[in-house]
């Protein structure tokens, strides 16, 4: 019989090796109110604290705590240094005998919302996403508003509803109309959708009044995670004219556990998109080095039947240009700030984020092994996965976001 292998030597192209390192937090079941940064290595959690003080790691106090807020706002060289002395604990040999025990099966362990979203904020970054829904929305109308092209597109949204993934989402009910309702009706959302998105996550926050430039992101975010941006379309239709997204936005936005550091994604950086007219210098980002796109493989699945792939490389606005927008009038950033992409969608057809789109606001069923699909089901699951480009041919993977859809209370 083989020698019982250790869980950190793990197969070869290992998405969740050590060129990764997401940060979590989970809990045992044996102290489920003892809540503890847990970094992941393959398919098992490190008990990053414990580990600092085993080692006798100066980065105990980031590190032994409830959650990622100590390590968020540490900065920029902060986050290099525990990365780096956390990728020795899991790669140097000398280190085995103590990092083993602190191990976890990532099946055996609750994982938690891994820090307190202070603000929320979702933009509508995708030239492909925008021009869907302006199609659909306003088919006699320019499918682009006049001012897309000019800044990237964004609403504050509800921090307090944002869910770790796992979490169950209640169906909305709330006010629907449809143009040929002669009133609106009230009931449960009869188009419950998903939108397939990246969420950014903010360390180190600013000073009120003192906007955050391009060159700023990297001291800023800290890093990312999936995120899906539940959607009502029939309650949003009838609500969003003239302030925009409201209640069919509000009632949960789920986030995948793990926050996946930018530094593990420094072989997914790519050029920004090329624009059709020079942007107004705030957000210009032609040679601006800490700016650029990233490379993210998106997969949606429901009920473990793929029906998207969105590509990230194709946003048009990036997550360094969102920040110097939502910051360009002196709005202040938090620990803990958090700000989605908006939905991702490619220009293939099986590249579209939403079911909005995937289905052409239902006019275009999908089918699924158990039926057809227009909007989401009372039961359905939904997952979305990603992987990013990492070092020497190695894939990153992101921590999976899924929510299942119960009926509405
Ligand atoms: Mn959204």
């Amino acid at each position: 019989m083989p020698e019982q292998s250790s869980p950190l030597d793990l197969a070869e192209g290992d998405p969740f090796g050590p060129h990764n390192l997401p940060y979590g937090v989970f809990s045992t079941p044996d102290h489920p109110e003892d809540r503890r940064v847990g970094v992941r290595i393959g398919n098992h959690v490190l008990d990053a604290g414990a580990a600092a003080h085993a080692l006798g790691s100066p980065y105990a106090q980031l590190l032994a705590q409830p959650d990622l807020t100590a390590l968020l706002s540490a900065g920029r060289t902060a986050w290099r240094d525990v990365r780096r002395a956390l990728t020795a604990w899991v790669t140097v040999p000398a280190h085995r005998a103590d990092i083993e025990p602190l191990l976890h099966p990532v099946d055996a362990v609750t994982l938690h919302l891994p820090y307190a979203v202070a603000d929320y904020v979702d933009f509508y970054a995708s030239e492909n996403h925008a021009t869907n829904v302006g199609k659909i929305f306003r088919p006699n109308a320019e499918a682009l508003t006049p001012n897309w092209k000019h800044l990237p597109i964004g609403y504050h949204g509800r921090s307090g509803t944002v869910v770790v993934s796992g979490t169950d989402v209640v169906r909305p009910s709330g006010q629907r109309k449809a143009p040929t309702d002669p009133a609106p009706v009230f009931g449960p959302s009869v188009k419950l959708d998903i939108e397939a998105e990246v969420g950014f996550v903010v360390g180190v926050g600013s000073e009120q009044g003192r906007p955050v430039p391009l060159g700023g992101f990297r001291d800023h975010v800290f890093g990312l995670c999936l995120l899906n941006d539940w959607s009502a379309r029939d309650i949003q239709a009838w609500e969003y004219v003239p302030l925009g997204p409201f209640l069919g936005k509000s009632f949960a936005t789920s986030v995948s556990a793990w926050v996946t550091p930018l530094e593990a994604l420094e072989a997914a950086r790519i050029a920004p998109p090329a624009r059709d007219f020079p942007l107004l210098p705030y957000l210009e980002d032609a040679g601006e080095e800490e700016a650029g796109g990233l490379d993210l493989r998106i997969s949606v699945a429901i009920n473990g039947q793929v029906v998207a792939e969105p590509p990230f490389a194709t946003m048009y606005w990036t997550a360094a240009q969102m920040l110097a927008q939502m910051t360009v009038n002196g709005a202040s950033l938090r620990t803990g700030d958090l700000y989605g992409s908006g939905t991702v969608s490619g220009a293939e057809p099986g590249q579209r984020g939403s079911l909005l789109e995937l289905t052409w606001n239902g006019s275009e069923p999908l089918d699924l092994p158990d039926g057809k699909r227009t909007f989401l089901e009372d039961g359905d699951t939904v997952t979305m996965t990603a992987w990013a480009p990492g070092p020497d041919g190695t894939r990153v993977g992101l921590g999976e976001v899924t929510g299942r859809i119960v009926p509405a209370s």
